[in-house]
C-alpha cells in the first residue's frame, strides 16, 4: 500500500496487489479533510490512516463511501465522529451485501485444516478465494457503520472555496455507485465504476448504464482518475475498460445465440490483451451479467457467491492459469 499525491489537494492510497478486496482510498486535504472509501479490514484501514496522516494529521471531518461493497466501507468504524456521506441506497444495501459474518466465517474455515478440506471438496473456488484473502486480510472485529448523510442524484461540498461534486451514477457496478469530481484539481475518484489493470466485477446494474458512466468519466476530462481498484490513470483507463466490456458483451451474445451456458461461454471467450490484467477469469461474472440482460432478468438479481467463485475457478483451470480472484 502506497500513498500518491495526485493534485494539489488530492491523494490516493493504492493497494498494489490489485486482487479482490484490494480497494483504493482517497483523501482531499482541505476543508476539514475528506476520506473516500475506508478499506477492507481494520489493519488496512489503519495503514491508510497512517499514510494519509502525513498530509492530514487530524481526524477527517467527512468520509464518503463510493458504494456499498465491503471493501470500501469496512474501515468506517475507525472514523469516529466523522460525517459519512453516500447515496441514499447505501445503508440498506450495506446490510444486504456487507455484513461481515459470512466473510469472517469463510476465513476461519479456510484457516483450519479440516474445514478447509471440506470446503475445497464442496466449493473449490470459494475455498481458493478464501485462501487468497487469508494471505492479506483478517475480517475480525469489523462492525458495520452506516452512512448518515444521504443524497439522491448530486451532492456538493465546498472545501475552503473548492468545489467537490458527488455524482450518482448507479447502478452500473453496484446500486450506490457514486463518483467524486473535483473540477479545480481535475481529479475524479471513481470508486468501482473503474477497475484498472484488473478484470472488473459488477454486481448490479446494466452494461448500458456502465457505458454511460465511463463516457461521463471521459467527458469530465480529468487529468487523474483514482480507480476503485488498480493504479492511477487518466481517461485512457475509462476508454480501455469500456472497450473490454464491449468486447465481452459482444462475445457473450454470440455464445448465448449458440445456446452455450454462461460458464461455457466464459471458457470459450479468449482473454486477448485483457489476459494481462489481474484475475482475468473474473470474465465469468461479466459474461453472466450479459446473459442476465439477454434473458431480460432484473439487474439486481442476487448472486450466489459460492457458485460464482467456483465458476471463476473453473474458467481459470480450463485456460491453464492459476485461479486468482
Ligand atoms: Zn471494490
Amino acid at each position: 500500500m502506497k500513498m500518491h499525491q495526485v493534485s494539489d489537494h488530492c491523494y490516493a492510497v493504492i493497494n498494489e496487489k490489485n486482487r479482490v478486496c484490494d480497494a483504493n482510498s482517497g483523501l482531499i486535504n482541505c476543508g476539514g479533510g475528506v476520506v473516500i472509501d475506508t478499506q477492507s479490514d481494520l489493519s488496512h484501514a489503519n495503514r491508510m490512516i497512517d499514510l494519509f496522516s502525513k498530509v492530514w494529521p487530524a481526524m477527517p471531518k467527512r468520509v464518503i463511501n463510493t458504494h456499498e461493497d465491503a471493501d470500501h466501507v469496512w474501515g468506517n468504524q475507525l472514523f469516529d465522529k466523522a460525517e459519512i456521506i453516500a447515496h441514499r441506497s447505501v445503508p440498506e444495501r450495506m446490510k444486504q451485501v456487507a455484513e461481515p459474518e459470512e466473510s469472517q466465517k469463510l476465513l476461519h474455515s479456510v484457516g483450519k485444516f479440516l474445514t478447509r478440506l471440506m470446503l475445497k471438496t464442496l466449493h473449490p473456488g470459494l475455498a481458493a478465494a478464501g485462501q487468497q484473502l487469508l494471505e492479506d486480510y483478517n475480517f475480525d472485529g469489523i462492525k458495520l457503520v452506516l452512512p448518515t448523510t444521504l443524497f439522491d442524484t448530486k451532492y456538493e461540498l465546498n472545501l475552503d472555496g473548492k468545489e467537490v461534486h458527488l455524482i450518482y451514477v448507479g447502478p452500473c457496478h453496484q446500486v450506490g455507485d457514486t463518483i467524486i469530481h473535483m473540477p479545480e484539481e481535475k481529479v475524479v475518484f471513481a470508486g468501482d465504476v473503474l477497475f484498472r489493470q484488473c478484470t472488473p466485477m459488477g454486481w448490479t446494474g446494466s452494461y448500458e448504464k456502465w457505458f454511460q458512466c465511463l463516457d461521463l468519466l471521459i467527458e469530465l476530462k480529468p487529468d487523474v482518475i483514482v480507480p476503485g481498484h488498480g493504479p492511477l490513470c487518466g481517461i485512457e483507463g475509462a476508454i480501455e475498460m469500456k472497450a473490454y466490456l464491449q468486447y465481452v458483451r459482444g462475445e457473450a451474445k454470440m455464445s448465448f445465440d449458440q445456446g452455450l451456458t454462461s460458464l461455457d461461454a466464459a471458457k470459450r471467450i479468449e482473454f486477448g490483451p485483457y489476459g494481462e490484467w489481474r484475475a482475468p477469469a473474473r470474465l465469468y461474472m461479466n459474461v453472466e451479467r450479459a446473459y442476465r440482460e439477454f434473458r431480460n432478468e432484473p439487474p439486481d438479481a442476487p448472486w450466489d457467491s459460492s457458485a460464482t467463485f467456483d465458476a471463476i475457478f473453473q474458467v481459470a483451470k480450463s485456460k491453464g492459469i492459476t485461479p486468482e480472484f
